[in-house]
């Protein structure tokens, strides 16, 4: 275990904005695990879990307690069969060096969602997904420290309850409460893959002349598409997208579809306007606001050009969210999780 004192947010999270925390835990083995959470108990301070801060907002307040980060790694084959395969990654493997582990072994469930930033343990708490993949497509089970008992426990897929960017993990009453070990996950053991894919996966594919679509070249294919067009964050601050799709019932879909408001229909039926396309049409597009870009190549992707203060995020935001409202009557949402500052509870997760 690492333990360091006074470490500043910004240096751990994506956006580069944040005071510092009181106590940075560094989690390496199983056994750190309750002693990290007793080091926090001991002393009555609250805990946030981190992992590589892809989708976490710090504030200028930092935070008084323990920021607990899972860098256990490790990736297994626990059995394999010719149709399927039930791997087991740590939670502190990057998200993308699992991808490539899979697609290097020809194994496929993953592949679209390569170089999405972040690590394996983060990955079920969003349900991450990408051209048409998501987490709960391929998740078998979790383990997690219950901070609530204190016992290690093991989460089915069923009771996670995954939606979008939603699961028990960052939704209701057990938000905060499982620290995440390790995910097993259940992939398919295939060398190539169906049509068609995701639309603008398979147009790349297409203009590409690729036919096989092994899960190298998927891999390959949204690697380029992604570089194109999403800041890598090791250059370039941001957390991705900011604000979340808005997915509609078939009565809101057809209210929305009445003022001309453009509606998807996803592969599984469900209706969802991309809350980039409404910033776009707002004319936000490329629009420099507070220090923070709106990306010109995705617009759901605010950059970090020059702020270095919560309060810029927070004026940014507030003028996207008025625009589009006063222009579309809809209301967008934060996809990233905000760090609570002074605010946060004694001897409480989050
Ligand atoms: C450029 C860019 C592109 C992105 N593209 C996508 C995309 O295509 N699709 C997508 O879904 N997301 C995307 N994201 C968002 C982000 O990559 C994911 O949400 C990712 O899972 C974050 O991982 P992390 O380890 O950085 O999590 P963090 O930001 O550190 O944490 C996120 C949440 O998970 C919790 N958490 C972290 N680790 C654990 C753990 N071990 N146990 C329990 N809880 C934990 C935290 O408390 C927090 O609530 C993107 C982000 C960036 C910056």
């Amino acid at each position: 275990m690492i333990i360091k004192e006074n470490v500043p947010l910004s240096t751990l999270t994506t956006m580069r904005l944040g005071g510092n925390a009181r106590y940075v835990y560094e989690i390496e083995g199983l056994k750190d695990i309750p002693e990290a959470f007793n080091f926090a108990k001991n002393k009555n301070l609250p805990v946030f879990i981190l992992g590589g801060g892809a989708n976490t907002i710090a504030t200028d307040d930092g935070f008084p307690g323990v920021v607990i980060i899972n860098k256990i790694k490790g990736i297994e084959v626990i059995s394999e069969t010719s149709d399927e395969v039930v791997v087991r990654a740590f939670g502190g493997e990057v998200w993308d060096d699992f991808v490539a582990w899979t697609v290097e072994r020809g194994y496929s469930g993953v592949e679209a969602m390569s170089k999405i930033p972040g690590t394996v343990g983060a990955a079920p708490v969003q349900n991450i997904g990408a051209y048409g993949q998501d987490i709960s497509q391929v998740v078998e089970s979790i383990e997690a420290y219950d901070t609530k008992t204190s016992e290690l426990v093991v989460i089915g897929r069923e009771d996670m309850k995954m939606s979008y960017r939603s699961t028990i993990f960052n939704t209701g009453k057990d938000a905060g409460r499982y620290f995440i070990v390790a995910v097993t996950f259940v992939l398919e053991n295939e060398e190539y893959i169906e049509g068609p894919l995701y639309s603008s996966l398979q147009k790349y594919l297409d203009e590409h002349n690729i036919t096989d679509y092994s899960p190298k070249n998927i891999r390959t294919a949204v690697s380029a598409i992604r570089a194109e067009k999403l800041p890598d964050p090791a250059t370039t601050p941001s957390a991705g997208s900011f604000f979340k799709n808005i997915y509609l019932s078939e009565k809101e879909a057809e209210e929305a579809e009445n003022k001309g408001i453009k509606v998807w229909e996803k592969p599984d039926g469900k209706k969802m306007i991309n809350s980039g396309y409404l910033i776009d049409s707002a004319g936000l597009k490329g629009k420099l606001l507070h220090g923070f870009r709106v990306s010109d190549k995705a617009s759901l992707v605010l950059i970090n050009e020059s702020a270095h203060a919560y309060s810029d995020l927070a004026s940014a935001k507030k003028e996207i969210i008025d625009t589009v409202r006063e222009k579309f009557g809809f209301t967008l949402e934060q996809e990233p999780v905000e760090i609570p500052a002074k605010s946060a509870k004694k001897g409480s997760v989050k």
